[in-house]
Parts: C-alpha cells; structure tokens; sequence
C-alpha cells in the first residue's frame, strides 16, 4: 500500500469490520484510547498469550507463574517510586490546545532524521547495487555522517535534560529545533510540566487520603512484593524467574496509535532473580532470547531492531528496548531492563520485611538483582496483526485480502465448508467440523459461493479450508486449500487431524 496513514487506516477498519477489535463503549461515542477485543481479538490475543507463557514458563524449569491483584497496598507505589516520579513531561501548543509529551515530539524529530540517512543508504544501494558496502557507506558518506551528526547532538542534549529532570531545557530543545505542532503548524508552545500517570481511585465506604488507591501502572511490583512467597513455597534457587500476565494501567497524555498506546492494557513480564554481578551476563541472555521469540514468528529480522538506553532510571545499570517496524515507523514493543537490587531493596525498606535470598553455594544472605522482561499483549496483536494483513493481485487481475497469520496464532485453525447446501453435504461437513472441534477452533460456513467463503476466510486469517463435495461421500476424502498458497489438496477424513497438527506447529523458539 502506497501510503503508511492510509494502512494504518486500514489496519484499524479491517480489525473492526472483522471483529478483532472495537473501540470501547462504542454506541456512547467511545472512550478515548480504550478498546475492546471481539470473538476473533479476543482468540488471537489469548493465543499470543499462551504463546509467551509456553516459552517463558513451560519451558524453562526455573520459571513459575504468578497472578497477583490488580488493587495493591498504596505504599508499594510509593516504594516503587512511581507516586513520586511516574510522570511524563507534557507540553501544550496554545494555538491548537493540543497536548503533547515533550520527549516524544524530540524522539519524533530524531526519527525524522534518522529516516533520511536510510533514504540516503537506500539511494547508495541502488547507485551501486551488487559492490554496495552498507558499513562503510554510513561511516563516510558526507551527507549521513551530517544527519549522524546532528542525531548524536540532539540525543545528548535530550538525555541531559532527561536524566537532570530539566524541564525548562526540554522547552528549549523544542524550541530551538524548530518542531511546530502538527495540527496548528506553529512554535507557540506552553512551559513543560510533570504529570503523573497513574489512575487513583478508593477502597471501602469511608473516604479520606489513606484509603486512596491506584490501578496499577504495571504488573512487576506484584511480582516484587511475592517475591519471598514464591520462593519459599516454591523452594526456588537462584537464578530463577517469576512471570505475570495482567492488566495495567496508565493515564497516557497522548493516547493515539489504536492499541499501541492505550489507558487500560495488558503486560506480560518476567522478573529474573540473580545473584549481585552476574545481572549483566543475564541482561546479555534475555536480550538475545526475547529477540528469538519474536523472530519465531516468522516476521522478517529487519522488522525489529534493539534501542539501547541511553537515559537510564536511576535503579538500572542496562537497558533495552525490542522495537518494531509498526504502520507508523520503528517503535517499542518491549523493554528489556536490568534493574539492580532497587525494587526488593526498597520493598524491605518500606514493609519494614527483609526481601533477601540465603545462597547455599555462597553460605550467605543477600539481595538478588533482577532482570525483567517486559512486553505489552496489545502491540505484540497490533505488530503481528498489521504485519500479516495485505492486499494481493491474484493472476487473473482480482485483489485478495488475507490475513498471514502463523498458523498457530489464528483464531480459527480451519473452516469446514460444504461445496453445496443440499445432497447431504452439510451433514458430512458437521461431522467433519465435529471431527476437528476438539482439538482446535474450527469454523462452519455454508452460506455464499465457495470462492466468497474462501475470502472471508482469508480476511480472518483461517489457515486451512476445508472443502466438502459430492466426491466426499464415496471416497470419505476432503479438499484442503491452504491460505497462503491457495494451493489444494485432496485428503482422507480419516488422516485430517493428524495432517492438520503436523502444519500447526508451535512457534519456532517458543
Ligand atoms: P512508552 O515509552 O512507549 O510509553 P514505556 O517505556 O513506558 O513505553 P514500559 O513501562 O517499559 O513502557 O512497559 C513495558 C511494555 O508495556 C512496553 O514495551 C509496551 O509494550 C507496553 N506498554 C506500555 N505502555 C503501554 C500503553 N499505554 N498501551 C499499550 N501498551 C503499553
């Protein structure tokens, strides 16, 4: 598709029409930046779920699972830091009243430019083609080493102000790189200011301050405040890891993007426990193997690419970000951080309980370090989902819209569909649909020629058609016509389960 609005646009039509995803309280006119999953949203997520739960808990003996409460002891958020400091630095343009966050306009600005310097290196692919050298095209080329200039400039200036909490040279980096607001296309622009992210609410029938509780921003500290529980009733050694699926949620400022920045989402992260200077070695691990897992999706490399921190938090010594080549350009779709003994430290020192690990090995007490992996359920759906969707010319000059999904994560395996409404094929194609149903999500359809049916199923991503015709009743033999291809195949009744399993396969590195 020629432009990137106009898929994104596409994206978000073709989620809704289909049933993935609605916006939220639709016939009140909605509610900003909250969205509902639909009968096929919901299965793609509850599948991409269990996918990351297989490879981060069934697979590794040395990872439990947990399911902590959304609603927690305020003074948790206040050890955690987040009551303090879980702001973002907004900004307003007083022409349009828009509100911006102040780092995303420069990180956009940087983006812009670092656009350039791939439309230079595209331009030096072409002009050379086969000798081209991409490493030392970017290390010489004049007009990159400039743009290259002017990112490392603006990034140190930006992690300055950052990591100072200097809200007034953030006003003037924005100033001073000329960025106008998108909808009013002028530099007028209000102070910078902190604004806290967390949703507050209160417990019980008597209101006063002690009662307010928060929604929580994310699922970790539920981990951190069962570390002790899980490993003693676990009996778990160091190293090991405990992994939580759950609900967060944030007051974003800019929430645009559909599911990509949404107020209320869902996390799936893992908090590994090591011993004090082996926290690197293990970052360097989880680095590698959270890439792997997305890589097993069979979406191209050069879809991801690692965004080392260059503005730590002040409790971690590295950090990472797994971005994704989205509609809208290379964004995060998870954070890799390695978070020192900060979160179990502060945990002691505010509930007053020693969160500590006796090391046999070691014949000593101390406070294990923690690597997380953090990744939000909602743009795992928003990549794997736009990733897969296109349109494609079909020979005959028709165009086909269809729904790559791996086989895995579709939300029906297989449709079963009788060539004909009459002659006793839909009696056979239930038994059929009977047949599958237990081993996997099957859908039924007799409605429309088959060639309509073959659409709506390529549209929703159904990897298998199953076609039931006259033949069927003597030789117990069906069609299969796979998605990608359109390619049939003739197969026995009797041999379907089997033949179905062998191309569902797990995930590669999951
Ligand atoms: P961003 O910089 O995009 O706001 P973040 O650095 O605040 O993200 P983390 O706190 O590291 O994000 O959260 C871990 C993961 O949770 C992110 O990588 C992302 O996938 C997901 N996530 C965070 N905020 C949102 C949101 N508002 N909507 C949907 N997913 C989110």
């Amino acid at each position: 598709m020629a432009n990137q609005d106009d898929f994104f646009k596409k994206v978000v039509a073709h989620a809704k029409e289909y049933g993935f995803i609605f916006p939220s309280s639709e016939i009140y006119d909605g509610l900003a930046a909250v969205y509902d999953y639909g009968q096929l949203g919901v299965e793609l997520k509850n599948n991409i779920k269990q996918a990351w739960w297989k490879a981060m808990v069934q697979m590794h003996e040395n990872i439990v699972g947990l399911d902590s409460a959304i609603f927690m002891h305020p003074r948790i958020w206040k050890a955690s830091g987040h009551v303090d400091a879980f702001n973002d630095p907004l900004i307003d343009n007083k022409d349009s009243k828009k509100r911006y966050r102040a780092d995303v306009l420069i990180e956009d600005h940087i983006a812009k430019i670092e656009e350039k310097v791939e439309k230079e290196v595209e331009k030096g692919r072409k002009r050379w083609g086969e000798s081209f050298d991409e490493a030392q095209f970017r290390a010489t080329n004049p007009r990159v080493l400039e743009h290259q200039k002017k990112i490392d400039e603006i990034h140190g200036r930006y992690a300055d102000c950052m990591n100072r909490n200097d809200l007034e040279g953030l006003k003037q980096l924005i100033l001073d790189l000329e960025i106008v607001c998108p909808i009013s296309g002028t530099r007028n622009w209000t102070d910078v200011r902190q604004f806290n992210l967390m949703f507050a609410t209160k417990m019980g029938s008597v209101i006063d301050d002690s009662d307010t509780l928060y929604l929580r921003p994310e699922t970790a500290q539920g981990i951190f405040v069962n570390f002790l529980n899980v490993q003693k009733s676990g009996r778990m050694k160091i190293p090991f890891g405990i992994a939580q699926i759950g609900k967060a949620f944030r007051n974003e400022i800019v929430a645009r993007q559909f599911i990509f920045r949404m107020r209320e989402f869902e996390q799936m992260e893992m908090q590994f426990f090591v011993r004090p200077g082996t926290e690197l070695e293990w970052f360097k691990r989880w680095k590698e193997e959270r890439l792997q897992w997305h890589l097993g999706f069979g979406i191209p490399a050069d879809c991801y690419r690692y965004h080392d921190h260059e503005k730590l938090a002040h409790y971690a010594n590295a950090a990472t970000d797994i971005e994704f080549r989205f509609p809208f350009g290379f964004k995060e779709l998870e954070g890799i951080h390695s978070r020192t003994d900060f979160d179990l430290s502060r945990h002691s020192e505010f509930s007053g309980k020693k969160l500590q690990y006796f090391d046999p090995e070691l014949n000593e007490s101390y406070t294990p370090y923690v690597i997380e992996t953090s990744i939000g359920v909602d743009r795992t759906v928003l990549a794997i989902f736009s990733h897969a969707l296109k349109d494609e010319t079909l020979e005959d000059g028709s165009v086909r819209t269809v729904l790559s999904l791996p086989a895995k994560l579709a939300p029906y395996k297989a449709a079963v569909l009788p060539l004909v409404k009459k002659d006793g094929l839909p009696e056979k194609a239930r038994e059929v649909q009977h047949l599958l149903m237990p081993d996997m999500m099957v859908q039924y359809d007799e409605k429309d020629a088959i060639g309509r049916r073959y659409r709506r199923q390529d549209a929703i991503g159904t990897p298998f058609c199953i076609t039931v015709d006259n033949d069927t009743l003597n030789d117990n033999a069906v069609t299969v016509r796979h998605r990608d291809t359109m390619q049939q195949e003739r197969i026995a009744i009797d041999n379907l389960p089997a033949y179905l399993h062998e191309r569902i396969k797990p995930i590669k590195n999951q």
